[in-house]
């Protein structure tokens, strides 16, 4: 880790904050907890075999079956299109 502000190094508090030790006044916030995907269990819609998922996204490796992601708690990070709309305003 290096100061954001001069470059120079930096150093780690007790509490996870980064201080410049180059005394530019320059400080980090302590990082806060690292997100940790919710690992949640359905059944198998295509062979009822209990499946573990994340984030409410659940693929079989039995059978193949996996939802769709819009099921999912949260949208994958890179859906490339827009879910189609069902409610279409013209
Ligand atoms: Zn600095
Ligand atoms: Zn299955």
């Amino acid at each position: 880790m290096t100061c954001g502000n001069c470059g120079a190094a930096a150093t780690q508090g007790p509490d996870g904050s980064w201080t410049c030790s180059n005394q530019c006044g320059w400080s980090s916030t302590a990082p806060g907890p690292a997100l940790t995907p919710e690992i949640t269990t359905t059944r198998c819609r295509g062979c009822d075999a209990e499946i573990h998922g994340l984030n409410g996204r659940y693929a079989c490796g039995l059978c193949g079956w996996s939802n769709h992601w819009d099921e999912g708690h949260q949208p994958l990070p890179a859906a490339g299109n827009p879910p189609r709309g069902t409610n279409s305003l013209h």
